[in-house]
């Protein structure tokens, strides 16, 4: 099979980690006898210096044309002056939207050798949590605004749903919980929010078609508190955006480290939009030692999302099972009695398992 896909590496340890997903990719491609083209491309902090624009439109073109896009991280210190509608941040905003990625998949995966802050009681039966987070609607979105009323400084963020927009990213929800344990939790603030009143009318509607899905609520505040009390019990999360991108870094915390998460924000069709959950990491970026796992199950999460290549993204997640099964560790996951290893070289080890 021949794809074509849009690489964009971004800013800090963004080209870091986007080198070992490539490596990664070729060596699926020689093993599994296909061809991926890669069109490397500009956005964040990089396109800025380069062409005075967070996401150039030859940027854009090629993430609407491509089979899929992998992007590895944007943003810095440097481009903190930035207008606000010209920060790194905003070309990923730009991205999703043009995409109309609005469902973004979180796998939150805890593997046994690595520490966790949790009590060995309360992981004692694993961490597997998959969060569907909304991505292109709720208050990121909406009208922002600043004003003086009576004399005095107001902000206003509108946080606005609509049935269409919920029901399409609940329908990913239902079926991954179809193909799982069952269970889906809509994640909410009903007892405040008119927009989450919504959700739970939508998704309690749409319940009727999976019979084989326990759909169940939680407030987001106590969902705060369960992941940290009960994750084994948590399976597949359903929540809007806000609420989503916030559980997800809490549930990451978990896991070991930001730097083992990967993500898929997927829409209508096939094309999909992968990265890492972490951003840029100024503060490790240029040294070799950021984590790339995160990114390289993002590429697991392409092959199996985007081109139905499932053994393939079966082989790429084995690979680094058995990176860490075999005691090779970054500096992030580093614990007693195990190998350090830089980025480059934790590519080259999860390709020589693949
Ligand atoms: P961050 O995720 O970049 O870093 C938080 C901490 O985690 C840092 O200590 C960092 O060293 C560590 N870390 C992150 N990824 C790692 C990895 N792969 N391996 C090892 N350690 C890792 O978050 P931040 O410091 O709040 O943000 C830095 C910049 O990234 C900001 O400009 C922010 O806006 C941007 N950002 C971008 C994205 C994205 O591109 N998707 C996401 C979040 C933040």
């Amino acid at each position: 099979m021949e794809k074509r896909i849009c690489v964009i590496e971004g800013d800090g340890i963004g080209p870091e980690v986007m080198a070992q997903a490539i490596k990664v990719l070729d060596r699926v491609a020689e093993k599994f006898s296909h061809k991926f083209n890669y069109e490397y491309r500009l956005a964040g902090g990089c396109a800025i210096d380069k062409t005075g624009c967070c996401l150039p439109k030859e940027t854009l073109d090629c993430v609407l044309s491509t089979d899929s896009t992998l992007l590895g991280a944007v943003g810095g210190n440097k481009w903190d002056s930035q207008p606000a509608n010209n920060r790194p941040e905003k070309a990923l905003l730009g991205i999703r939207k043009a995409m109309q990625v609005y469902a973004n998949l979180r796998p939150q995966k805890l593997y046994p050798q690595l520490s966790t802050p949790l009590r060995a009681d309360v992981i004692a039966d694993g961490i597997d949590i998959m969060i569907v987070r909304e991505l292109v609607s709720g208050v990121y979105f909406g009208e922002h605004n600043q004003c003086v009323e009576n004399g005095e400084n107001v902000a206003v963020d509108i946080m606005k749903y609509t049935e269409t927009e919920i029901k399409r990213v609940a329908k990913v929800a239902f079926e991954l919980a179809e193909k799982r344990s069952g269970n889906l939790l809509l994640v909410d603030k009903a007892n405040v929010l008119a927009t989450s009143k919504l959700w739970r009318k939508v998704a309690s509607e749409m319940s009727a078609n999976y019979p084989n899905v326990n759909l169940s609520f939680m407030y987001v505040d106590n969902c705060a508190m369960q992941i940290i009390k009960n994750p084994s019990k948590i399976d597949v999360i359903l929540t809007e955006n806000m609420f989503g991108d916030i559980l997800s870094d809490e549930a990451s915390a978990l896991t070991s480290s930001i730097g083992m998460a990967g993500s898929a924000s997927l829409g209508d069709g096939k094309r999909g939009f992968y990265e890492a959950i972490h951003g840029s990491a100024p503060d490790i970026a240029g040294q070799d030692i950021a984590n790339p796992i995160g990114m390289i199950l993002s590429v697991a999460m392409m092959l199996k999302n985007s081109f139905d290549m499932q053994k393939e993204a079966q082989c790429v997640e084995n690979a680094v099972q058995k990176f860490i099964e075999n005691g090779y560790r970054t500096k992030d996951i580093l614990q007693e009695n195990t190998t350090l290893v830089k980025c480059s070289e934790a590519g080259d080890i999860i390709c020589s398992y693949i």
